[in-house]
């Protein structure tokens, strides 16, 4: 099974009027750089603050009434249980996010905002997973997967849709990578409309596990540790069934970076873009900084979400390199 462009444009269908169509900019100080143009796809603008919210409305609006009245669970590193929140709260409907120590406190408290119940269970994703299992199995609950699952991935290609219409011609597509839902649903999106466009990954040396599985040729795990990218945290899943094979078959690349250079983009995207993006959302920027793009047409950079603690944020942009010395 994969996700094709037919699935993607029937979720763009059903999301519309639930989630934002987002503005593609040109960035003038990172396309004189790079010497060709550089637009920046300002998804960090969508609403709950991340693309994650195209896949769980997808996803949610794919569901029966009975599995609506049963009521949603995921585990998620913040941005997925937020929109799960946001577009199950529309529909009335309980959500459960179960969620692991990594998880920052701004994303926390946003999700309970919405009204969903939080549950916090060890160290990582994978922990996290447990507590969803047993909710399924104990409770009747949906679970809604952030990455692996094919209503989650045609929305997130939507992303994909719109790049294509809003710019022509661009030679590759910078998106930030961890469990590979994004990167999955918008190379199925590109690669279809415009086959010589390059669809690149982008995630932190600290713990890729996409990238280490696609090395391994098959899923493996890895150890998830601190990192500012703390979207893109988080393993794979042993027994994946989509995104693995749709990332391995449709990315042309798959590009890490270090700490200094995920804070890099954070930096860049406030100094010279004036915009505020979390460190996912910046590893784009992070890679083309890092002159680890080589293309010789117009790119563009998935700004894939905002939701960055904002105490950090100031230390960042502010140069604090303790923050990056102890991840070097
Ligand atoms: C979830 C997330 C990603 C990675 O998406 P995957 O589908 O897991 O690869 C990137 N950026 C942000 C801001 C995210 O929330």
């Amino acid at each position: 099974m994969t996700v094709e462009l037919q699935h993607i444009r029937a979720a763009r269908e059903r999301i519309a009027g639930k989630v934002e169509r987002t503005p593609i900019v040109l960035s003038q100080s990172l396309s004189d750089r790079a010497g060709h143009s550089v637009y920046l796809k300002l998804e960090h603008h969508q609403t709950t603050g991340a693309f994650k919210l195209r896949g769980a409305s997808n996803a949610i609006a794919a569901l029966s009434s009975e599995q609506k009245s049963r009521g949603v669970v995921a585990a998620s590193t913040g941005n997925h249980g937020r929109a799960l929140a946001h577009a199950a709260k529309l529909e009335g409907m309980r959500a459960v996010i179960c969620m692991s120590k990594l998880v920052p406190e701004n994303k926390l408290d946003a999700i309970r905002r919405l009204g969903a119940e939080v549950r916090i269970i060890g160290n990582s994703q994978d922990d996290a997973q447990q507590e969803v299992d047993r909710l399924v199995g104990e409770e009747g609950l949906v679970m809604l997967p952030p990455f692996d699952h094919p209503d989650i991935i045609a929305g997130q290609g939507t992303l994909g849709l719109e790049i294509m219409e809003q710019v022509t011609g661009a030679t590759a597509v910078l998106v930030p990578l961890s469990g590979g839902g994004l990167a999955s649903g918008v190379a199925a999106a590109v690669k279809s409309m415009s086959p010589n466009t390059k669809v690149i990954g982008i995630s932190m040396a600290r713990g890729a596990a996409m990238k280490a599985s696609l090395d391994t040729g098959r899923p493996v795990q890895v150890e998830e540790l601190p990192t500012l990218a703390d979207s893109l945290g988080g393993g794979i899943g042993l027994d994946n069934q989509l995104t693995f094979a749709m990332c391995r078959d449709l990315l042309d690349d798959v590009v890490l970076l270090s700490e200094d250079q995920i804070a890099a983009g954070i930096r860049h995207a406030y100094e010279d873009e004036r915009e505020i993006v979390e460190g996912a959302g910046a590893v784009g920027i992070g890679a083309l900084l890092a002159g680890k793009i080589k293309a010789i047409g117009p790119v563009v950079l998935i700004l894939s979400g905002r939701n960055i603690d904002m105490n950090l944020h100031r230390r960042i942009v502010c140069g604090d390199h303790s923050l990056t010395e102890r991840a070097a």
